[in-house]
């Protein structure tokens, strides 16, 4: 985080998101909490313009696809519960 220009947290909340979305326990709540996080971190953290900064100073090599993943279950989360919500 302290690479990206933005001081976005995206890298550091994809990585965890991915992680337990490998568990098996973790995918009943995979859309709610992808979507808690997501809207927690833009809360207080600045926003993901893809630059990569964060890719390159990661001691781990975690690349940036992770935040694509990240923004795809996120979307995924927002038009399931618009879906839900229709329902209701
Ligand atoms: S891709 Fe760029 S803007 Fe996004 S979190 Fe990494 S350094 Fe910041």
């Amino acid at each position: 985080m302290a690479a990206c220009p933005n001081s976005a947290a995206n890298l550091f909340t994809a990585a965890k998101v991915s992680h337990l979305n490998l568990l098996p326990q973790g995918q009943a709540e995979r859309y709610s909490r992808v979507e808690a996080m997501v809207d927690t971190m833009e809360e207080f953290f600045g926003s993901c313009t893809n630059h990569g900064e964060c890719q390159e100073a990661c001691p781990k090599e975690i690349s940036i696809d992770f935040i694509a993943l990240m923004n795809k279950d996120y979307l995924k989360a927002k038009f399931k519960n618009r879906k839900t919500l229709a329902r209701s």
